[in-house]
C-alpha cells in the first residue's frame, strides 16, 4: 500500500492557544474551577488533540452530549471526570455509565428513576431555570427519588448569557434557591459567556466550550481569548478571465475587465457555506483575495489582483477569527466551528 498524499485542506490547530484560553477562563472563574465542554468532537477540533491539551493545562472536568462521545474522551481523561449532558434515555445508557464510571447528567424524573433502578452512583443533576431545554423543574426536586441521588455537580444552563438580559440574574436566583433542596458537591451555572457575567455566576464549577476554541460570546472576552483554529486551502488552478466571462454555477460573477483568478480547494462540503459568498475573502499572507461567484461543493474562486504571483499549490488562509467570521458569513461562532468538514488535515 502506498500512503495517501497530503490533502489540499489543512486546519492549523494551536494547542498553546487552547491552553491559554482555558487558563484565562479558569482565572476568570475565580475560586471556581473551569471544566470543558468537549461535545461534538470538541466543537469539531478533535477530542484526541483537545482533551490531552486541556488535561495538561489543568482541566479536570469534561462534558459531552452523547453516550457515543464518551469513548473518545475516556481514552485520555479519567472516567470519573466525564459527564454526559443528554443523560440516560435507556437502561443500557445507565449500565454503560456504571460499567465505565462516567457520570450521567440526569435531566428529568424518568432519568432519575432509570439511574436509581440501574443501581445509581455518582451523577450530576440538571435543573431547568428558564431555558426550557433539559432539566428538572425546581418543583420536582422534592420527589423522594431525588433525595436518594448521589449528586456531584448540580447544574443549570443560562439562556441569554451572551446578552445583557434580566433573565441572567433571574436564572441565577432561581438556581440558588432550587439548590437549597438538593445536596450536592458542586454548583455550576456558567458556560463561556456566563463566566464573563462576573463572580456571582461562577459558583463552584464552570463549563466553558466556545471560548476555549477561540469564540468570543461577550465583549469582556475579546481581549483575552485567542484564535485556536486556522483553516487553510490550497490553490488548484490559476486562470485568466476575459472581460465578460463568468465564473462558477449560475455564472454568478461576471468579469467587467480582464481578471486573474485562482480556483481553491474549499467548498461547502468542507463547511465553507454559500453564505460566505458576498462579503467573503481568503488571505494570502496579509493580502485579501475576494471570493468570486458561488461557493461550490469542493471549490471556490478568488480574485488574484492582490497577489499576481500566486501559484498552484500555494496555501490560502480562511479568515477564521470567529467573531469577525460570524459577521461575514452570517453563521454563529458555534456553527463556524462545528460545520468544518472531515477533509481537513489537522
Ligand atoms: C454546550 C454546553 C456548555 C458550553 O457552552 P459554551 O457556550 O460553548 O461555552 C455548557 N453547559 C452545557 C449544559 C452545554 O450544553
Amino acid at each position: 500500500m502506498v500512503n495517501a498524499p497530503a490533502p489540499s485542506l489543512r486546519l492549523d490547530f494551536d494547542a498553546e492557544a487552547l491552553k491559554a484560553n482555558w487558563r484565562t477562563l479558569d482565572r476568570m472563574s475565580g475560586s471556581a474551577s473551569a471544566g470543558a465542554a468537549v461535545k461534538a468532537d470538541a466543537y469539531g477540533l478533535g477530542v484526541e488533540r483537545v482533551v490531552p491539551a486541556l488535561l495538561a493545562a489543568g482541566c479536570v472536568r469534561f462534558f459531552v452530549a452523547h453516550w457515543s462521545e464518551v469513548d473518545a474522551v475516556a481514552h485520555h481523561a479519567p472516567h470519573s471526570s466525564i459527564s454526559v449532558l443528554h443523560g440516560p434515555m435507556h437502561v443500557s445508557d445507565c449500565a454503560y455509565a456504571i460499567a465505565l464510571g462516567v457520570k450521567p447528567v440526569l435531566n428529568s424524573l424518568p432519568q432519575v428513576k432509570c439511574w436509581l433502578d440501574a443501581g445509581g452512583g455518582a451523577c450530576d443533576l440538571m435543573i431547568d431555570t428558564g431555558i426550557n431545554r433539559l432539566g428538572l423543574d425546581p418543583s420536582e426536586l422534592s420527589d423522594e427519588a431525588v433525595a436518594r441521588l448521589d449528586v456531584d455537580i448540580l447544574m443549570s444552563h443560562l439562556a441569554c448569557a451572551d446578552e445583557d438580559s434580566v433573565m441572567n440574574r433571574e436564572q441565577l436566583e432561581k438556581f440558588i434557591s432550587a439548590s437549597q433542596h438538593v445536596s450536592s458537591n458542586y454548583l455550576s451555572l456558567a458556560n463561556s459567556a456566563g463566566i464573563a457575567l462576573g463572580p456571582d455566576f461562577t459558583l463552584d464549577a464552570t463549563r466553558p466550550g466556545l471560548a476555549l476554541y477561540g469564540g468570543v460570546p461577550r465583549p469582556e472576552l475579546a481581549e483575552s481569548i485567542v484564535q485556536v483554529a486556522r483553516p487553510h486551502a490550497a490553490v488548484l488552478q490559476r486562470r485568466s478571465l476575459l472581460s465578460g466571462e463568468s465564473v462558477g454555477y449560475n455564472a454568478a460573477f461576471t468579469a467587467s475587465a480582464p481578471t486573474e483568478i485562482a480556483i481553491v480547494s474549499l467548498g461547502y462540503a468542507d463547511g465553507f457555506l454559500r453564505s460566505w459568498g458576498r462579503e467573503g475573502y481568503l488571505r494570502f499572507g496579509d493580502r485579501l483575495m475576494r471570493l468570486l461567484g458561488k461557493v461550490s461543493m469542493d471549490m471556490v474562486a478568488v480574485d488574484c489582483s492582490a497577489a499576481p504571483e500566486l501559484r498552484e499549490g500555494d496555501w490560502l488562509e480562511v479568515p477564521y477569527s470567529l467573531p469577525k467570521a460570524a459577521i461575514t458569513s452570517g453563521l454563529s461562532q458555534y456553527e463556524l466551528l462545528t460545520v468544518l468538514g472531515s477533509r481537513f488535515q489537522i
